[in-house]
């Protein structure tokens, strides 16, 4: 199998190929065409698995697909946040959105606790569509009211499992709700205990069901 078959644009497939990849890994052939649907996804899957690459080449494609709804007018909106556990994570992950998406015209952040959050307010005056963030620091942003999660399109909980052994529950829960209602959810875990079998039943809505 190669990554051409599964119809993303030849930008991202350029990206991919200089990167070295030949063919998917199994999560990849089974995350990539079931996160192009649009629906939801419930992924088992470890680190060192492809993962990352999994849920960005889909995302995005669907973000520079002119078919699918952009923004309208104005400062164009962020559309995309993946939430992670852990600052090393948010650099990793937002670094493979940077590098998969270096041919589109796209723009990512890695929002992260432990720095200055002043920079990262004058980044978000200008545009962001794919938003890489840990959760302390999100809320921080939201609560100075230098950020808006109105009009997010994909949401993404990576190493799901991790984040909550961290204690990051009720902070994922106060971001959930400032999502807008419509929107296409992919949560990744390694593991699934009770406490993230419980968080995907009320946030993913009939899943596609991965694992790898
Ligand atoms: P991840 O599980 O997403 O952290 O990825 C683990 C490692 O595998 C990273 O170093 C990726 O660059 C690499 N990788 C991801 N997809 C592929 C692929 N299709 N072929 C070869 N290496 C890959």
């Amino acid at each position: 199998m190669s990554f051409a078959t599964f119809g993303l644009s030849d930008e991202i497939i350029r990206a991919v190929t200089e990167r070295g990849y030949t063919a998917p890994t199994p999560i990849q052939a089974q995350a990539i065409p079931a996160v192009l649907t649009g629906g939801d996804l419930l992924a088992g899957a470890q680190t060192g698995t492809g993962k990352t690459a999994g849920f960005t080449l889909p995302i995005l494609h669907r973000l520079s697909d002119k078919s699918v709804k952009g923004p309208s007018s104005g400062r164009p909106p962020i559309r995309a946040l993946i939430l992670v556990p852990t600052r090393e994570l948010a650099a990793q992950v937002e670094e493979s959105v940077r590098d998969y998406g270096k041919y589109l015209k796209l723009s990512s952040m890695m929002m992260i606790g432990g720095v200055n959050i002043n920079p990262q307010i004058t980044r978000l005056k200008s545009r962001v569509d794919i938003l890489v963030a840990t959760p302390g620091r999100l809320l921080d942003h939201v609560q100075q009211n230098t950020l808006s999660l109105s009009q997010i399109e994909i949401l993404v909980l990576d190493e799901a499992d991790r984040m909550l052994d961290m204690g990051f529950i009720r902070d994922i829960k106060k971001i959930l709700a400032l999502l807008p209602k419509q929107r296409q959810n992919l949560l990744f875990s390694a593991t699934f205990s009770d406490e993230i079998r419980a968080l995907a039943d009320n946030l993913l809505n009939q899943p596609a069901l991965i694992e790898a």
